[in-house]
């Protein structure tokens, strides 16, 4: 056989599944306002954590997982030309207040609406907030118009197949996704959260790709700090999990070296980076 042939490399080969952190920081962001940092924190990029979203691509789809206050910017840092759709994990302002943003996307599109997907908690808080562009139409050119979708039940989105999960913040309901593609487990992203029902560990156990809440190493009433989201890693046994939604209490390089000792597949996620799977 001729050196370096694989005939059944392009049939083995898996359809792309892309996603990136277009921000991995907690509520306020990293660094908060008025308050000094060591020049050593700001000088890792890593410590620099926008409001907490991901971007999803496959050769079929492309969406986002929250729409932050820093949406615009975290499109244009990432160079994002195109969304098929928004889904939202849940209603506080760290997750929503870039919504707005998606008109580009719409206008781009000839005004074409763009499928905003929700539980239902969280869309009748979507519709308050955006109440002029969750409406009945005309609305005038250039604007955001969204095409609501509530979510119930497991939906295709392109070549995906979705499966809300619903998780415990204490105060809301927050929705994670778990994506599948092929038969396969990609990624679960779980963020928002004090508690993972032992449902959703089930469902979404052996996934490629976990993304956890882990707010910080202290204690939090309403998200899971390391320890507790340590903990639920060990249980879903992805074979990679990154955890989100982070303040400033880790110092990127530092911790993760920490974490890694113990935990060899346990990463702090950080702004603009990708995973392909
Ligand atoms: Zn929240």
């Amino acid at each position: 056989m001729e050196k370096g042939y694989f005939p059944f490399a392009t049939i083995l080969r898996s359809p792309m599944f892309r996603f990136c952190f277009l921000g991995s920081g907690t509520s306020q962001g990293v660094p908060v306002i008025a308050k000094d940092y060591p020049p050593e924190f700001l000088a890792n990029p890593k410590n620099h954590r926008l409001r907490p979203a991901i971007y999803v691509e496959t050769e079929k789809i492309a969406f986002t997982v929250d729409t932050p206050p820093e949406f615009r910017l975290q499109m244009l840092r990432e160079k994002i030309k195109h969304l098929d759709a928004v889904l939202i994990t849940h209603a506080h302002a760290d997750h929503i207040m870039g919504m707005d943003d998606c008109r580009r996307f719409c206008d781009i599109s000839g005004d074409q609406p763009l499928p905003v997907y929700a539980i239902q908690q969280s869309m009748d808080l979507l519709r308050k907030i955006f109440f002029y562009a969750f409406r009945e139409g005309p609305h005038p050119h250039g604007y955001f118009v969204p095409e609501p979708h509530i979510v119930t039940s497991e939906f295709q989105l392109g070549d995906l197949t979705v499966r809300p999960q619903l998780l415990d913040h204490i105060y809301i309901t927050s929705c994670g996704y778990l994506f599948i593609q092929n038969g396969i487990k990609k990624l679960a992203y779980l963020t928002d959260c004090k508690y993972v029902p032992d449902k959703v560990i089930e469902d979404v156990k052996g996934v490629e790709v976990a993304v956890l809440d882990g707010l910080r190493i202290k204690p939090h009433p309403t998200h899971m700090n390391l320890e507790e989201a340590t903990a639920v890693a060990e249980r879903i046994q992805a074979k990679t999990t990154y955890l989100t939604h982070l303040t400033h209490a880790y110092d990127h390089d530092v911790h993760q070296a920490q974490i890694s000792k113990e935990h060899p597949n346990l990463f702090l996620a950080w702004d603009g980076l990708w995973i392909d799977l």
